[in-house]
């Protein structure tokens, strides 16, 4: 506490997500601050989506997590630190930094950890009503038709983004490069992966960052997984890759794979747990109506969304759901030294998830598919080197490839036939996701949109 102090640290706040991965808390002087470290802070759980409670139910406490403590580069007047939900002494059923510890957990008992690097896009917008949907790019030079890696772009936004990546690295993050995406005010921010649990808790505070940032110029910075029809959307890439839990030893890669991607064996069951509850997984990935609006191959005007539409993985190939970003062919009878030397960096991304997620869930979600893959020897079939977005319907049929679900209500469909969530939330979150989700559904459902309008109004 002291030191904090010194740091100029005047306020904590102990967080914990409800069910979407927003973050929540109540604010302590630092005066108070072991009090709050020993769990002095209750709430209301039935003011919060997700929190299974009832008006009438006693409150719940949050146990921050002693090694978390994050001072806002930003705000320095400010703590936040990350904490676990409890219920009378107990770990809290509902909660879902809890449900990927359990999944963690879970992965030690087999010698396993799972690390996580996320590439964050994210749109910067400007809120004018006279803009179609009342959101423009948040400068007007921000118009050229190939944006991606413009030098211009990242210039004229060079302040702002400072003020992202400084307050980045100050936390420990290492970033090791930002860059304007494919459309028109998007920008990526990648840093370096860490284990599952500090990437989710880092991913809640960069969208807070963000959101915080932006707004000093005016401007939003939105999670909206497809916020224009015409450009493409933005990703939240999971990079995973499994480790060996006590020497820390990445062992995800290996350099005589015969298969094609430089995987190990436990890496290819891992995808294969994977894609048998990709269909679940998406639920919780691409969680809102608008994430499926990105899960689309054309509709860009820069021509490509990036983003994945079917269950496939294979290689350095964008149109995956897995992509296996570093390609290391097997030559035979020859040592292949580059192979040697990617091993350390082996990994796979899923690209079927989008800002919106609960990063906690969603990693807690692939976690548990692919242990599954290890503990069932689940095979992920034969690597796809080929452009997806051009297969036709048979070339998929013959390839036993079958479509990532295209709307919110698909998935939670396919999310409440499979026992991969329940496993992982427990029965009352898993119940309350799929009540939360359905509602969600039915309200976008029961909307009119002005499409509906233009086509039908006088048509027949
Ligand atoms: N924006 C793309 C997506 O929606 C990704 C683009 C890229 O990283 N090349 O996933
Ligand atoms: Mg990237
Ligand atoms: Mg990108
Ligand atoms: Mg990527």
């Amino acid at each position: 506490m002291n030191t904090l102090i010194e740091k100029g640290v005047e306020y904590v706040m102990p967080f914990y997500v409800d069910v979407h991965g927003i973050p929540k808390t109540k604010t302590v002087p630092i005066d108070h601050f072991d009090r709050m470290m020993r769990g002095s802070e209750l709430f209301t759980g039935a003011a919060l989506d997700g929190l299974g409670q009832g008006p009438h139910d006693d409150e719940l406490a949050v146990l921050p997590d002693p090694d978390r403590v994050m001072q806002l580069p930003w705000r320095p007047n400010v703590a936040i630190v990350p904490g676990q939900l409890m219920y009378h002494e107990q770990a809290y059923e509902m909660c879902s930094r809890s449900a990927l510890a359990k999944q963690i957990d879970r992965a030690a008992k087999l010698g396993l950890k799972l690390n996580l690097g996320i590439e964050c896009e994210t749109y910067i917008v400007r809120l004018d009503p006279s803009a179609p949907n009342g959101i423009a790019p948040n400068d007007p030079r921000d118009n050229i038709s190939k944006a991606a890696y413009d030098v211009s772009l990242t210039l004229i936004n060079m302040e702002f983004l400072n003020d992202v990546v400084s307050s980045m690295n100050q936390l420990g993050w290492k970033v090791h490069s930002f860059d304007h995406e494919d459309a028109n005010g998007q920008f990526e921010f990648d840093f370096t992966y860490a284990d599952a649990m500090t990437m989710a808790d880092r991913f809640v505070v960069w969208r807070l960052m963000m959101k915080e940032l932006a707004r000093k110029y005016g401007w939003e910075a939105t999670m909206m997984a497809k916020p224009y029809a015409d450009r493409t959307g933005s990703g939240a890439h999971f990079n995973m890759s499994l480790a060996d839990a006590k020497t820390g030893e990445n062992i995800s890669g290996d350099a005589s794979d015969t298969r094609g991607c430089g995987l190990s064996k436990r890496a290819y069951q891992f995808l294969g747990g994977l894609k048998k509850h990709a269909a679940a997984i998406v639920a919780v990935s691409c969680p809102t109506v608008n994430s499926y609006k990105r899960l689309i191959k054309t509709g860009s005007m820069t021509g490509y969304t990036w983003a994945p539409i079917f269950i496939s993985y294979g290689g350095n190939n964008r149109t995956h759901m897995f992509r296996v970003p570093m390609l290391r062919p097997h030559i035979e009878g020859q040592q292949n030294s580059a192979a040697h030397e990617n091993l350390s960096s082996a990994r796979w991304e899923c690209r079927a998830v989008d800002p919106c997620t609960n990063p906690y869930l969603a990693a807690a979600m692939f976690l548990a598919a692919g242990l599954d893959g290890i503990e069932q020897d689940l095979d992920p079939g034969d690597p796809q080197l080929l452009n997806m977005y051009e297969l036709s319907d048979q070339e998929l049929a013959s390839r036993g490839i079958s479509q990532l679900p295209q709307t919110l209500l698909d998935a939670i469909t396919a999310f409440e036939k499979d026992d991969l969530g329940r496993r992982v939330m427990g029965d009352a979150l898993f119940k309350s996701y799929i009540d939360l989700k359905k509602a969600e559904w039915w309200s976008y459902h029961q909307s009119i949109s002005q499409w509906e309008v233009d086509h039908y109004l006088t048509k027949f």
